[in-house]
């Protein structure tokens, strides 16, 4: 059968698969769901249409690809070599967008964290999906009388570490 699709249409079905369901993606949903979260995904009400929701934990969260979100610093993330100040400005303008996206998220009262890709690779995906499961616990606790919980020093410090690459705030 002829493919009748027009290029157009074509780009555009290609970019909803890639948009939807994509492999980073679909890792941390798994590791949730299987450590027992539940969430919603995709909710369009929100701001930048949050990845996964969990309302019980006043938490969204990001799966970010490091290309397109012009992660700084990261190796997967390069200027492209043609067309530099189209390609600056379009990084730019995606960057102030998902800033502006996690500030207002952050005003209606979420907790916003931001997995990048680069952090789910093999060798830094256990880390990774550990230091989330230990950030949604403490997220819990803060909102849930946390003056119940009362960690050693050595385990408030690892947790902040574990923590902090998963936040964008004070980047
Ligand atoms: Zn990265």
């Amino acid at each position: 059968m002829a493919d009748k699709m027009t290029a157009e249409q074509r780009h555009r079905c290609m970019s909803n698969i890639k948009s939807k369901n994509t492999k980073p993606e679909m890792i941390v949903r798994r590791w949730l769901w299987h450590e027992g979260y539940r969430y919603r995904l995709n909710v369009k009400q929100l701001p930048g249409r949050p990845d996964i929701v969990l309302p019980k934990y006043s938490t969204v969260i990001f799966v970010n690809g490091c290309f397109w979100h012009a992660h700084e610093g990261c190796d997967k993330y390069r200027l492209p070599s043609t067309n530099v100040d189209f390609w600056a400005q379009k990084f730019q303008r995606n960057k102030s967008r998902d800033e502006r996206n996690y500030r207002l998220l952050h005003k209606m009262g979420w907790y916003v964290l931001v997995v990048w890709e680069c952090q789910l690779e093999k060798s830094r995906r256990h880390d990774t999906l550990l230091a989330l499961s230990r950030r949604l616990s403490q997220i819990y606790l803060d909102t849930h009388n946390a003056r119940l919980y009362t960690p050693s020093l050595d385990e408030e410090a690892t947790i902040q570490q574990a923590a902090e690459p998963l936040v964008p705030y004070g980047e």
